[in-house]
């Protein structure tokens, strides 16, 4: 399928790799709204909040909130939002819950140095 976040957890285009597990898989987003701006997806190919089945999105809510602690923990980040698009305004037709750390100041960082941050 040309999926391209099949292709991220195929290993077929290279992604900043935060978590993975059995079933979901987080990743650093390519063109962030704020630092450590985080994606996490199932691993199986499923379009939207419709068609996941629960125990996916159970898991994956689950390890949430542990990824965004983890996250906004190594980047200081004093909050954080989650959010996840479906219908014409979800872009990458595979799910995908987006972790959007929150600055009280502007504040801009590599992707790869939020990496190195995140995973030192
Ligand atoms: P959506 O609008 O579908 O909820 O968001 C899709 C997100 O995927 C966007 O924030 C976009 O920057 C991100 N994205 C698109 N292509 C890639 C990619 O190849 N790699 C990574 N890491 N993120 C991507
Ligand atoms: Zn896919």
């Amino acid at each position: 399928m040309d999926c391209i976040f099949c292709k991220i957890v195929n290993g077929e285009i290279p992604s900043y790799k935060i978590y993975e597990d059995d079933m979901i898989m987080a990743f650093l987003d390519i063109n962030p709204y704020a630092p450590g701006h985080t994606l996490i997806i199932p691993k199986e190919h499923t379009l939207d909040i419709t068609t996941i089945n629960k125990e996916t999105l159970n898991h994956l809510m689950d390890k949430a909130r542990d990824i965004a602690k983890l996250v906004n923990e190594k980047l200081d980040a004093p909050g954080y939002t989650l959010i996840q698009n479906n219908g014409f305004v979800q872009e990458i037709k595979h799910f995908h819950l987006h972790i959007i750390p929150k600055y009280r100041k502007n504040y801009e960082l590599d992707v790869k140095d939020v990496y190195e941050k995140i995973t030192q």
